[in-house]
């Protein structure tokens, strides 16, 4: 659903909503293509479920799951062939409606002659097939952050105002996922264009498809699906349901915003310092860290020049860099700075947490920094009012 959709909140298919088995699934990415989208969703690749351009859905990784843990991930074999039972990939939407690079300009020297070329690239219309709930959530906050303000970001509007959102409802949990702790999932909240969730019984094997747009709901018409019975609408409930009662982790049971606020003198700051490498692997894989640098190239003529937009990091020495050096030179207020903002300054910057509990920076750590035991660190400190032991 566009940020700035008409909504109409009605559920057009009802609430009950329709049922489809996986022809439903293969039909609705054909009716994608044809309806002039760019579908993208999850697919084995390299060792593991990525998001990329799909072409059919025989791509979606049928009978793959991932077992997750802090700085480890690994594909397995699921003998249910399901096509939706695993936990977030490396990836989130992210480098599809911000990418990693965008070039702003280039200018050229013709005839003596400056010439600036806004670069103008019609971006296409993405169908994001399998977006989680956490992720969902995840799109509204970069939505805000980067159409919401004062310095609105033309490019990132213009992708996102054509995209496609089909939410898949989580019902295998990984290991290093708390959505349920940040309200975020694994039941969708709104902004959807269709919801699925994905039933596999002994012998069957079929999705509860709800529309949340007007779009969606005419997407839905034109597949095969029938009224849902009241055995799969359960079924999909209770399979949510069970997945919020398996949660890998939760962040502890208080307020984070006032947490952060109060732990800013905390020891437990120079113990992550300790093992953090500030190489930035989390700000990367985070859905909703947004921050961007400018680069200037020119080639060896000196005659052309671009611009180039690139993901950045407060991670990085330079990200603070004022004159006379860097503001955070030590991975302590570099590493601190990046959890009080995500749990606690996002909230008076943009209204909401930073973090949807999605886990990747756990995964992706490569020395298994889990920003929940961070955070339940910085709590024992907060209540015993001593320094907490040293991580085992
Ligand atoms: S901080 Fe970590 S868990 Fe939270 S949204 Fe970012 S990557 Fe996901
Ligand atoms: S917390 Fe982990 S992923 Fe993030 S900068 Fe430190 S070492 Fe890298």
């Amino acid at each position: 659903m566009r940020a700035d959709a008409d909504v109409d909140a009605s559920r057009p298919s009802g609430p009950d909503g329709l049922v489809m088995g996986k022809d439903g699934l293969a039909a609705l990415v054909d009716v994608l293509i044809r309806r002039g989208f760019t579908p993208v969703g999850p697919t084995v690749r390299e060792g593991a479920i990525v998001l990329a351009e799909l072409g059919s859905a025989d791509e979606l990784p049928y009978g793959w799951g991932v077992e997750l843990e802090a700085g480890r991930y690994r594909l397995r074999e699921r003998a249910d062939g399901a096509a939706f039972a695993h936990a977030a990939g490396p990836q989130s939407w992210k480098p599809f409606l911000h990418p990693p690079r965008v070039r702003e300009w280039t200018a050229d020297r013709v005839a003596g002659e400056l010439v600036v070329t806004a670069e103008r690239v019609a971006p296409p219309r993405y169908a994001f097939l399998g977006v989680r709930p956490c992720d969902l959530r995840a799109i509204a906050v970069q939505d805000r952050v980067l159409t919401g303000g004062a310095y609105r970001d033309p490019g990132y509007a213009g992708r996102r105002s054509g995209a496609l959102l089909i939410v898949v409802e989580c019902t295998e949990p990984g290991a290093t996922c708390f959505c349920v702790s940040m309200g975020t999932g694994p039941a969708t909240g709104p902004g959807y264009d269709l919801v699925m969730t994905e039933v596999v019984d002994a012998d069957r094997h079929r999705f509860w498809v709800r529309s949340g747009s007007r779009e969606g709901a005419e997407i839905l018409a034109e597949l095969p699906a029938r009224p849902a019975d009241p055995e799969t609408r359960r079924t999909a409930r209770a399979g949510v349901a069970a997945a919020a009662d398996r949660m890998g982790r939760s962040m502890p049971e208080t307020d984070l915003r006032e947490l952060m606020a109060r732990t800013l003198d905390a020891p437990r700051w120079d113990d992550v310092a300790g093992r953090c490498l500030t190489c930035g692997n989390c700000t990367m894989v985070c859905p909703t860290c947004f921050c961007t640098t400018t680069e200037d190239v020119t080639d060896l003529t000196g005659d052309h020049a671009e611009r180039w937009s690139l993901w950045d990091s407060c991670f990085d020495l330079d990200f603070s860099n004022l004159h006379g050096g860097p503001v955070r030179a030590s991975a302590r207020s570099r590493y601190r700075q990046w959890l009080t903002h995500k749990l606690g300054t996002w909230y008076d910057q943009f209204g909401s947490s930073g973090c949807v509990g999605c886990g990747r920076c756990i995964v992706w750590c490569p020395v298994g920094i889990d920003i929940t035991e961070e955070a339940a660190a910085l709590h024992d400190w907060t209540r015993s009012g001593q320094p907490t032991p040293e991580p085992s």
